[in-house]
């Protein structure tokens, strides 16, 4: 069945037409209304009008970042200075039917899930790293959150009681580490994690100190998911995944200093997310599909 998925970033909204197996068979995108939920709403609308895509018949998903909840349909969102916007009544209002609202990194997960680096597991964590961290678990083969909405706040684990402050109110989060934008404002002289990358390749002393010590910053928030969850797989995704191999091999070499790690956990299949910058449009359409052929079976 073919599904909408739309990834409402900072900048920009992205949409795609997604048919079996995540193929993307058509693509949009346009900018991101700055500060003006009603503006955004009527941008989408527009946009699936204009190509024909507010069909009956195609479940519609939309991911966001922040807190968002599918059963209020309300979300709160830093990088779009949102608090508590009705995005969910604001679309079905001007679409004249329901969409799912999905958190991104949540919805990246369900990408996974579908025909990704989870496909066909039934116990599995899903970890993105990128401005914050997000992710999810698959319990019993079942998406945990579809319990409980709050649940898989991976980022705001405290590691670190008393530490850095964290916008959720708390300090130490687990984010505040371990994101890929803790990593670079660690890393002095230094914009982007790609950056970063290079030079770690490269073997430049002055920041491997920073490298290593992110690096054991991930594995330990890790090691503690291990522990409670002990999937038979752990995915991980998000920007700094897109280092590949050399990225996967800094982390399993960091998780094999946990001494509990070896003992218990070692047959935690710990692989990389594959779907990059599509997993919020793919996710996004995976759960609006998943929700849609639940309500009609
Ligand atoms: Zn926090």
């Amino acid at each position: 069945m073919h599904a909408i998925g739309i990834d409402i970033g900072g900048t920009s909204i992205k949409f795609a037409k997604v048919g079996e197996n995540a193929a993307v068979l058509e693509r949009a995108q346009c900018p991101t209304p700055v500060n003006d939920p009603a503006a955004l709403a009527d941008e989408i609308t527009g946009l699936l009008r204009e190509r024909g895509w507010n069909l009956p018949t195609l479940p519609i998903g939309v991911a966001c970042a922040g807190d968002v909840s599918n059963e209020t349909g309300l979300v709160t969102a830093d990088n779009l200075g949102w608090e508590q916007v009705p995005l969910k009544a604001l679309l079905t209002e001007r679409l004249g039917r329901d969409v799912l609202l999905e958190q991104d990194s949540h919805a990246a997960m369900m990408a996974e899930w579908e025909s990704g680096s989870l496909k066909g597991e039934k116990s599995a964590l899903y970890l993105t790293l990128g401005t914050g961290i997000g992710g999810g678990a698959i319990i019993d083969g079942r998406p945990y959150r579809e319990l409980k909405p709050t649940a898989s706040e991976y980022g705001h684990m405290i590691l670190h009681p008393g530490g850095e402050a964290c916008p959720c109110g708390e300090y130490g989060c687990y984010e505040r580490y371990a994101s890929t934008s803790a990593l670079v404002r660690r890393a002095e002289g230094y914009s982007s994690a790609k950056e970063i990358l290079e030079d770690v390749k490269a073997g430049k002393e002055e920041i491997l100190p920073v490298w290593n010590n992110y690096i054991r910053e991930v594995c330990t928030g890790l090691m503690s998911l291990l522990t409670i969850f002990a999937p038979d797989v752990l995915s991980i995704g998000g920007g700094i995944s897109e280092a590949g191999e050399f990225f996967l091999n800094c982390i399993q070499n960091g998780m094999e200093e946990h001494a509990a790690y070896r003992r218990y956990y070692h047959d935690t299949e710990i692989r990389l997310a594959v779907y990059g910058n599509d997993a919020g449009v793919l996710g996004a359409a995976a759960a609006a599909r998943r929700a849609w052929e639940k309500r009609t079976a």
